[in-house]
């Protein structure tokens, strides 16, 4: 048995080009993108999301400040884009320099602007599940199981990873469609006895093949959300002996990491209907 290929890129081009004609149809969306510093991987990420919003008419503004900039600096240029009439859309590429919050810097854009749902306003409706803005990542994983049939209602799913940005956000979706979720962590006593029970996995650890073929049921619905650049290349968290024994199967790259980018396009178009009040904001 060989797995099919959920294929991301191909997914993404279509999200992308829906994206595309319905920006067309708005006339002007734009989404600002703000980077701190000069973290390497996160200058590659953002050079991908400015392609990608552009490509779909986006009007994508690039806002880059070196890694001394002060905390309040930072807070001051979120508030100068919440209230800039021209951004639908606010991203800032996480992570930012140890000298600033984190917390304060993602607390302080406007939920209903903040594309990457890391805001707690937008955290909290995904838990009560009346999503506003969700994270990218876990939202492309759905996607892909959508597309591909899987429904997770009455299926057992297994996500390995319990960060803010991935693992608990997917672990959320799942339950609201249904599936029955297990969320294993760096303290999980027993990762193959909780992954051999799952109908899907999603791996988002970030360690180079941790879900191997022998942990697999067979046929089960594969998701490798895990990128670590190795001097081999680009290696997920699902070992390649996984594809004969899964039932699907993310490659990597070209499965997650493209849907995330296809995603924060979504919901940079989700935010341009907000403001325009085509959408009605929850609780305004
Ligand atoms: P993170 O914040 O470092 O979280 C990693 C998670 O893995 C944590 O919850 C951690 O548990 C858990 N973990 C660590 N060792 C483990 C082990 N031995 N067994 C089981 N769980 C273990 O990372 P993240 O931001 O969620 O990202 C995860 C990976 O996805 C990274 O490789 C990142 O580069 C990648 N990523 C890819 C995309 C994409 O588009 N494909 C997007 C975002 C991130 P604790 O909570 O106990 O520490």
């Amino acid at each position: 048995m060989t797995a099919v290929k959920m294929d991301g890129k191909e997914l993404a081009a279509k999200v992308r080009e829906g994206v595309a004609r319905e920006v067309a149809e708005l006339g002007h969306v734009g989404l600002a993108t703000v980077l701190v510093g000069d973290d390497e991987a996160s200058h590659v990420y953002i050079a991908a999301k400015h392609k990608a919003a552009t490509e779909a008419g986006i009007d994508a503004r690039d806002v880059r400040l070196p890694a001394d900039t002060s905390e309040g600096d930072v807070l001051a240029l979120i508030d100068r884009l919440n209230n800039d009439s021209e951004v639908d859309g606010i991203l800032v590429q996480l992570p930012l320099p140890s000298h600033m919050s984190e917390t304060k810097v993602t607390y302080a854009v406007s939920p209903a602007k903040d594309v990457d749902g890391f805001h707690p306003l937008n955290a909290g409706n995904l838990y009560l599940g009346t999503p506003i803005h969700v994270p990218a990542t876990p939202s492309g994983c759905m996607e892909l199981l959508h597309a591909y049939g899987i429904d997770p209602s009455g299926k057992e799913a297994v996500v390995i990873g319990r960060s803010e940005i991935v693992g608990r956000p997917m672990a959320m979706l799942l339950m609201h469609a249904n599936a029955t979720v297990t969320v294993c962590h760096s303290r999980t006593a027993d990762l193959a006895v909780h992954v051999r029970r799952a109908d899907i996995v999603v791996a988002a650890v970030g360690r180079p093949g941790i879900v191997t073929a022998d942990m697999i049921k067979p046929g089960a619905a594969c998701l490798d959300v895990g990128l670590t650049r190795t001097e081999e290349g680009i290696r997920g968290d699902i070992d390649a002996s996984v594809e004969r024994v899964a039932g699907f199967l993310t490659p990597m790259p070209g499965g997650t990491g493209p849907m995330t980018i296809a995603m924060l396009l979504q919901s940079t178009l989700k935010a341009a209907r907000y403001r325009r009040s085509l959408l009605a904001f929850p609780g305004s």
